[in-house]
């Protein structure tokens, strides 16, 4: 018999996103779909501005650039995430700080950021892993009394809440992400999220290759100029419109990926109480958006596990190798430093397929090849 492959992720479209492609008048920066969803964001994670920028990579880097990051300012962060949470201040002469997680849901743990408050810190970021938020409250408390700015790293956590805030609506600044991994998707894609109102003219600029030139589009200047750091880092229309469908659809998107969440989770509680595996915990303060379905292997089981289930056409797939430990992490790292929770969930953490492409079956195969595997493997 032949069975199907069930891909990772299968990015989709899912709404009218190519007539409005079709539909474009003006190909320039922020034309009618890019206000459309500048809107949209806005009013469904109620920032104060809300930018359109080619990718979750480049609100951080402007993020950098807007709390004036100087070289030798330590930036607080969690080592389990990509390489831009980092990358973004490294590129402007920064340190990152490693510190661990909470094993409980893969978010920077709050106790670990007191110890490495230094006279240089400068910002804390963090990362809302899996869609699931940090404890917002803890940290920005910690943030006041040390006068630090707060970065949310939303990539994964679009119209996810923490006590019915949205993320990305609670630090300084946030960014999303519309890669097409992601919830929502225009291929590539990205938005910084304002909430100090501080920072919005001057993102405007930086966006904009350090010109003006938003000023001079709204007639407030005769020409426009070079008056700021900047690149170009604003969304191509083309790529807007195509998010404009998928904006529309957000909330589907989220009802139908959290339906497949709770599948899982249902099926592998029986699994988790026989110590197999660990499942996420989603916190009080928390509501998710089925970004991940993750499992925890105990016992060092996760590659036999990957390899049983791609013989099975299942394309389950491991995480983030730690930053702290890296090839290139390891340079901002004086002495060698350990961040216990982070190496083992590394080590240990599986995420499962998950995406609109699968149906109720298709979830229901993934979780008893998973279960006939530790059938076989006690
Ligand atoms: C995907 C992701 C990014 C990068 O997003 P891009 O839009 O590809 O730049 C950054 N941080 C986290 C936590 C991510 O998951």
């Amino acid at each position: 018999m032949k069975i199907d492959k069930i891909f990772f992720n299968q990015p989709s479209i899912i709404d009218r996103e190519i007539d409005y492609i079709r539909n474009i008048k003006n190909f320039s920066s922020e034309g009618f779909y890019s206000k459309r969803c500048s809107q949209w964001l806005k009013r469904n994670i109620k920032c104060k501005e809300a930018l359109l920028v080619k990718s979750c990579t480049a609100a951080l880097e402007m993020a950098a650039i807007l709390i004036n990051v100087k070289p030798k300012d330590e930036i607080i962060m969690p080592s389990f995430t990509f390489t831009s949470t980092a990358n973004a201040f490294v590129l402007r002469g920064a340190k990152p700080i490693f510190v661990d997680i909470d094993p409980e849901t893969q978010n920077l743990d709050p106790k670990a950021i007191n110890k490495v408050i230094t006279k240089k810190t400068k910002a804390i970021v963090v990362v809302h892993y899996a869609g699931v938020s940090c404890d917002m409250n803890l940290i920005t408390k910690i943030a006041k009394r040390e006068n630090l700015y707060v970065i949310e790293d939303a990539a994964q956590a679009i119209l996810s809440s923490y006590k019915n805030k949205p993320l990305g609506s609670i630090g300084d600044l946030g960014a999303l992400s519309f890669h097409e991994t992601k919830n929502i998707h225009c291929g590539e894609g990205g938005a910084l999220l304002i909430n100090n109102p501080k920072f919005i003219k001057r993102a405007k600029i930086i966006r904009d290759k350090g010109t003006n030139r938003d000023l001079f589009n709204r007639n407030i200047v005769k020409k426009y100029t070079w008056v700021d750091y900047g690149s170009s880092y604003q969304l191509s229309e083309l790529n807007a419109a195509f998010l404009y469908g998928q904006l529309r659809q957000a909330k589907n998107v989220i009802r139908y990926r959290l339906k497949i969440f709770k599948l899982y989770r249902k099926f592998f509680e029986n699994l988790e109480k026989k110590k197999f595996i660990k499942i996420p915990k989603i916190p009080y303060y928390s509501k998710p958006n089925g970004h991940i379905f993750y499992i925890l292997l105990k016992k060092k089981k996760l590659t036999n596990l990957l390899n049983f289930l791609n013989s099975k056409k299942i394309y389950a797939t491991f995480h983030y190798t730690p930053l702290h430990n890296s090839f290139f992490g390891k340079n901002f790292i004086k002495k060698k430093i350990q961040l216990k929770n982070t190496e083992l969930v590394s080590k240990n953490l599986l995420r499962l397929p998950l995406h609109l492409g699968l149906k109720k079956r298709d979830v229901i195969r993934c979780s008893k090849e998973v279960e006939n595997f530790f059938k076989k493997n006690k």
